[in-house]
């Protein structure tokens, strides 16, 4: 597993729809992780600096076209709060599909930050003056739009509570899962032994702890090299990896 420094405590999340945090702080691991205070969220919503009665945070683009854009100043106000209460040292990251993707590697960098501040754009996004002035860091999380930064912004604090040490219990370690070692995990299975008439591989019913684990070693390259060979770019592979994904390689050839 790729070793990471785990300072990550809290987080601010500043949307217009704060309750759609619940999503996240109410159910299962993360749920369980809210509960027993591993992580903290400190929630800001924008519309409390909205000038108007309306709660206006959003406006007209400058030169024309479809759509509203964010206000930076109360975005700005936003940041400002969310810091009074988690620090002038978060990190400021906005939700943007125009962001760096995110990875586990993005995920391993942002863990190491003791508070990050997430902040949701909705409509068409926000006036750009805001990102150059209060915001670290852009993230995206795929190449594709949806409506609203929130669910963006969830995403990545999942992954991120899950390095939280306590988060996961030692029967759902993280250490197998796809991307830490740099590869995709292996299949699994579990009873009935037969269903529809698929077997479990035999492999997996034979108690003979190396065999299983090469097989499952084999079984995570392989599924990386038909589904994700441009990870093997950057995976960590050992001499015996290597050698067998030269074979495979020869073999797809002959
Ligand atoms: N006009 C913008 C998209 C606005 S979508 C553009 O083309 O770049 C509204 C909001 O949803 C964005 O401000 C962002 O916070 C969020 N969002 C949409 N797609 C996203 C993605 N792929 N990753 C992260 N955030 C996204």
């Amino acid at each position: 597993m790729t070793e990471s420094i785990v300072a990550l405590k809290q987080f601010g999340f500043i949307s217009i729809f704060p309750e759609m945090l619940s999503g996240l702080t109410e159910w299962g691991v993360t749920g369980r992780a809210a509960r027993d205070q591993l992580f903290t969220v400190e929630t800001v919503d924008p519309r409390q600096f909205a000038t108007d009665k309306h709660g206006t945070v959003d406006d007209r683009p400058y030169g024309g076209g479809p759509g509203m854009l964010m206000k930076a100043p109360i975005l700005s106000q936003s940041v400002r709060k969310a810091k009074q209460l988690l620090g002038d040292d978060a990190l400021v990251v906005a939700m943007s599909p125009q962001g760096a993707p995110v990875d586990e590697a993005m995920i391993a960098r942002l863990v190491a930050h003791k508070a990050i501040i997430f902040v949701a754009g909705r409509y068409e996004g926000f006036d750009e003056r805001f990102l150059e002035q209060d915001v670290d860091l852009e993230l995206s999380v795929g190449d594709m739009v949806v409506s609203g930064g929130e669910m963006p912004a969830m995403l990545v604090m999942d992954s991120l509570i899950r390095r939280i040490p306590g988060v996961l219990g030692d029967e759902m370690s993280a250490e197998q899962d796809s991307f830490v070692d740099g590869l995709l995990d292996c299949p699994h299975y579990t009873r009935p032994e037969i269903f529809e008439g698929r077997a479990v591989p035999e492999v997996l019913l034979s108690g003979d702890h190396a065999r299983i684990a090469d097989w499952r070693a084999a079984q995570a390259l392989k599924r990386t090299l038909d589904r994700r060979p441009d990870l093997l770019d950057w995976a960590d592979l050992t001499d015996e990896q290597r050698v067998m994904l030269a074979r495979w390689d020869l073999n797809a050839h002959l």
